[in-house]
């Protein structure tokens, strides 16, 4: 039997919380393994679950296209990144994800992204960063 939909919301949400996922059914630790995050769609990274000692699992599905942050909450999340590598979602507490691209001659751009909501933030200390690919 799989995990219900509530289930793998809980464990998702925790997970990218970076705290402990246990299955719902037996308690022993989850494997859990995060389903391509490099598509360029604002979403979260989905995750499936799996226990093996109870052979069950599911696919937690991050959410999409979120309402954008304000500008100083995508400014606040950036600061934290260049201030200390780590910030959290001000909606979920999901534990951002950090991408920096480097260039030469040019100030590196910073692309957040929270795991759960999907919201994101871009760097704006270049003058090439461009939307898209
Ligand atoms: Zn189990
Ligand atoms: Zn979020």
């Amino acid at each position: 039997m799989a995990f219900t939909d509530q289930q793998l919301t809980g464990l998702g949400e925790a997970y990218h919380r970076q705290e402990r996922v246990s299955c719902p059914t037996c308690g022993a630790m989850l494997e859990a393994h995060e389903a391509d995050q490099m598509s360029g769609e604002a979403k979260g990274i989905d995750v499936f679950f799996a226990c093996h000692r109870c052979n069950e699992g599911g696919m937690y599905a991050a959410g999409r296209n979120p309402e954008p942050l304000t500008e100083a909450q995508q400014t606040a999340m950036i600061e934290r990144y260049w201030r200390s590598r780590s910030g959290r979602c001000p909606r979920d507490r999901a534990v951002i994800r950090y991408t920096e691209a480097a260039f030469i001659g040019a100030p590196a751009l910073v692309y957040a992204r929270c795991p759960i909501c999907g919201v994101h933030a871009q760097s704006k200390e270049t003058a090439r960063a461009e939307a898209g690919s």
